[in-house]
């Protein structure tokens, strides 16, 4: 993992409500606050953001969104922008794969949306993967580049970037990649970066995601180019996500 500090962030999606969530993160808290060497991110729903960041606020644990808008602001019903987030995240989840395919994001709003992040001091997690049929027809490789390439346009601030390699037949299914194939797929990401920003490709976190779990963590993390993890279903559970914190610590 050469000198990075591993990353362990929890995306928790469209679960848990203010209270619930409350308690996910104080349980975390509880569980993980004292442990070292190790970055700690929680991304709970819009609505939890600023009260679980005033409940972490001074802890080990940082805040960061699911999501945001790729304009500053206008007449855009629903949306939040970076400057709203501002001073509530640290970071924001840019590009997931359900997102892309739920809500036909396009990777030049990707793209967007990592620089609208990037500009208001926080750092995007920009996920990127391909799904099962174009692994199956063995264009992974080929088709990751291309995609972080695009949704990497225009970006220029290379100190604040954490890049998730994340296979959509992955996530969410219980059938993680194996460490090889998830170990090949991070060092591409790491090329890409390499080719945009020379300077910047060995110290930018690349984190893998798609059912880590306190059984496979160890395995993933001890690649070379996996420098943590973006977990979702494990997120949930405050002892097991405490798990993959505690591993990536020693790891
Ligand atoms: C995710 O949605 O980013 C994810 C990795 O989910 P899971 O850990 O549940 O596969």
């Amino acid at each position: 993992m050469a000198n990075r500090v591993p990353v362990i962030a929890g995306n928790w999606k469209m679960n848990t409500d203010v209270e619930s969530g409350l308690k996910l993160a104080s349980d975390i808290l509880r569980l993980t606050n004292d442990v070292s060497g190790v970055e700690k991110i929680v991304c709970p729903p819009f609505i939890s953001i600023t009260r679980i960041a005033e409940e972490l606020s001074g802890s080990s644990i940082q805040v960061g969104a699911q999501n945001v808008s790729s304009s500053a602001n206008g007449a855009l019903t629903g949306e939040i922008s970076a400057t709203m987030l501002q001073g509530q995240v640290s970071h924001v989840i840019v590009g997931h794969s359900e997102r892309r395919a739920q809500n036909n994001e396009t990777s030049e709003q990707i793209s967007l949306k990592a620089i609208a992040v990037a500009e208001a001091r926080m750092t995007p997690i920009l996920c990127t993967g391909e799904d099962l049929a174009i692994r199956q027809a063995g264009k992974a490789s080929s088709f990751v580049s291309e995609q972080l390439e695009a949704n990497l346009a225009g970006f220029t601030e290379w100190d604040s970037l954490i890049v998730a390699y994340e296979p959509v037949w992955a996530i969410g299914t219980g059938e993680a990649a194996t460490s090889d194939q998830a170990q090949e797929m991070t060092a591409v990401c790491r090329e890409v970066i390499r080719k945009l920003a020379p300077h910047a490709a060995d110290s930018i976190r690349v984190l893998y995601g798609g059912s880590v779990n306190s059984g496979n963590v160890g395995e993933l993390l001890s690649q070379p180019d996996i420098d943590g993890a973006l977990v979702g279903g494990a997120s949930l559970k405050a002892d097991e996500f405490s798990k993959l914190i505690v591993a990536a610590s020693s790891g």
